[in-house]
């Protein structure tokens, strides 16, 4: 049976829906277990999810694996689960894309910080004091009328963590890894994003060392606002380069 509901998050009231309900029909069904010990959940890795084999438990393969290693590490007393619990609610909660609109706001508001964002953003994020220094090789990518950038890890789920939280589940789907590259513009056009068509669009393939985050271009009618007001309007999607900033 057709699954209406896109599961990897895209849009569902957009013009290509069509290619939207394809690239859903090939997602693969993501499982989601709660963990007994701790009552987190967690998710298959949409690579290894279609690898699921019926041996009598009703975790897939990656969910059996990371239960067993949790297990054997909280039993040997290497880690806390509630301190594992705290790390996943403030990637979740409390870090989430904040800080990355932080990044953003500021350099929208300070051309000295936005030319050192661009020059080497993993120094110009830690030197904002961020709860978790950037540990990656962090890069910004500026957007502009001429070029729009958009980021991809076609391997895995490579993310900024530090700036942008927890990825989204659709980032690490296989549909997107493979067709952020192969057809961005349409892609684009699934998440509502419907760009000039003289307007270049890079994407960046993010690995274990390099990050990417996307400069979104600042929205017109804003010359006045405080750097906190214009940091509401960031989204974690303008900063993938899947969405555009909110216009106010
Ligand atoms: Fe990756």
């Amino acid at each position: 049976m057709e699954e209406k509901r896109p599961r990897w998050g895209g849009r569902t009231s957009n013009p290509a829906g069509a290619v939207s309900r394809s690239l859903v029909g090939s997602t693969p069904t993501l499982f989601r277990q709660p963990l007994a010990k701790t009552g987190r959940s967690i998710e298959a890795d949409p690579m290894t999810a279609d690898d699921h084999h019926d041996h009598g438990s009703e975790l897939s393969p990656i969910a059996a694996r990371v239960r067993a290693l949790e297990t054997i590490l909280t039993e040997k007393g290497y880690v806390e689960p509630a301190v594992l619990d705290e790390i996943v609610e403030s990637f979740e909660s409390r870090i989430g894309p904040r800080y990355g609109a932080r990044l953003v706001a500021r350099a929208w508001t300070d051309p000295a910080f936005k030319k050192r964002l661009l020059d080497d953003a993993t120094a110009a994020a830690n030197s904002l004091g961020f709860d978790s220094p950037v540990g990656s090789d962090l890069i910004a990518v500026e957007n502009s009328p001429q070029t729009h950038n958009m980021v991809v890890c076609t391997l895995c789920s490579c993310y900024p963590w530090e700036v942008l939280g927890l990825p989204p589940v659709w980032y690490k789907s296989a549909p997107y890894r493979s067709r952020a590259v192969i057809e961005p513009r349409a892609v684009l056009a699934e998440f509502g994003v419907a760009l000039p068509p003289d307007t270049q669009i890079r994407v960046w393939d993010s690995t274990a060392e390099t990050r990417f985050i996307v400069l979104p271009m600042r929205p017109a009618g804003t010359a006045d606002w405080s750097e906190e007001r214009l940091a509401e309007l960031v989204t974690r999607d303008s900063m993938i380069g899947t969405g555009l900033p909110r216009t106010p």
